[in-house]
């Protein structure tokens, strides 16, 4: 299989997508839903997506009772990463097939296969199943908050810090091994990133097509590989550790974007330079708008090895740096020159 071929994204209406699609349970996000409704041909069922508890989830797939399982055809998933991430758990779970329409492009979470829920607060993927289809819907998309889609960086300039990671870990002789191909993918990313930052910035088509088409060739990598090590390492460490600390959910690729920039100083890999691309592409990263304060990201950081090490987290960064307060200021005296956001 190559890397960047397992599904196909296509640019389309969601009134198209959606008329050419059997009958489908949707999975949505409010908004977009209560005015998108008004326009799509109607779903059999709509489930909000609001809580990715397993048990939660579960209780949405008993609520398809036998008639829905004769009826329905597909899970659509329409809106940011919990309907997406919902739509897979329930697609997986029912053996349907899957369409998502992100309407807006703050996670990859709608193009990697990867099934991903929460279990008593904690990050679990369960299994995988990859979309049919992946539809942009351009206005629609542009239509929401930018800070939403500026938020797209996150899940894109986290291949910084995860490459970062990964030669770390096998250097050390630990985890799945080195491949090339895929750095060369993560590189590759990053620096389009650089050249595209002016498109996310203004959420022009260009810019939503550049984050979906990154998305699509991060998934479909994370697909072949069967893993995510080239783009997923400390930075989406210490967001897991600080959400399970605090209770706390953020805007997926904003939280990253800051971790991202925090990461990278502890690594001493080129923090200004990631700083920079936050800045650059105006996502809304500073730790004041997110509402994170100097105590919980120190309580994220100094535990982050424990915390990996008891969710059996890869090998990163955290399992050889002094993730000690002189870190943590080091870190801070960055992150909190971020510019703030007026959104
Ligand atoms: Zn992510």
């Amino acid at each position: 299989m190559t890397i960047g071929q397992l599904f196909t994204v296509i640019e389309t209406s969601i009134e198209t997508i959606l008329d050419g699609v059997g009958p489908y349970l949707a999975a949505v996000n409010d908004p977009p839903w209560s005015t998108v409704s008004e326009r799509v041909r109607p779903a059999e069922r709509v489930m909000i997506a609001d809580n990715m508890e397993q048990s939660h989830l579960d209780h949405l797939v008993d609520q398809l009772d036998r008639a829905d399982h004769d009826t329905i055809d597909m899970v659509v998933g329409i809106g940011g990463g919990t309907a997406l991430d919902t739509a897979k758990y329930l697609a997986w779970r029912t053996g349907r097939s899957l369409v998502q329409i992100p309407t807006i492009t703050s996670v990859d979470a709608g193009f990697t296969d990867a099934v991903g829920i929460r279990v008593d607060g904690r990050v679990r993927y369960v299994g995988t199943i990859v979309p049919e289809t992946v539809a942009l819907d351009l206005p629609l998309i542009r239509s929401a908050p930018a800070r939403l889609n500026r938020a797209g960086i996150g899940d894109i300039l986290s291949c910084h810090t995860g490459l970062f990671d990964w030669r770390l870990a096998v250097d050390a002789g630990q985890g799945v091994p080195w491949r090339n191909d895929l750095a060369e993918l993560g590189a590759a990313l990053l620096s389009e990133l650089d050249e595209a930052l002016p498109e996310v910035h203004a959420v022009s088509d260009d810019g939503v097509r550049f984050l979906a088409d990154a998305y699509r060739r991060i998934g479909a990598a994370c697909a072949e590989a069967g893993h995510s090590r080239f783009e997923e390492g400390s930075e989406h460490f210490w967001a897991y550790n600080y959400e399970h600390q605090t209770g706390a959910h953020q805007v997926h690729g904003e939280l990253i974007g800051f971790a991202v920039v925090a990461l990278s100083v502890i690594q001493d890999n080129n923090p200004n330079w990631a700083f920079d691309v936050v800045e650059r592409s105006g996502a809304r990263c500073h730790p004041d708008d997110l509402g994170i304060s100097r105590q919980q990201f120190d309580d994220a950081l100094l535990g982050l090895a424990d915390y990996a090490r008891a969710e059996e987290l890869d090998y990163s960064i955290a399992d050889i740096a002094d993730l000690d307060l002189a870190a943590a200021d080091a870190s801070w005296k960055l992150v909190e020159q971020l510019p703030r956001s007026d959104q």
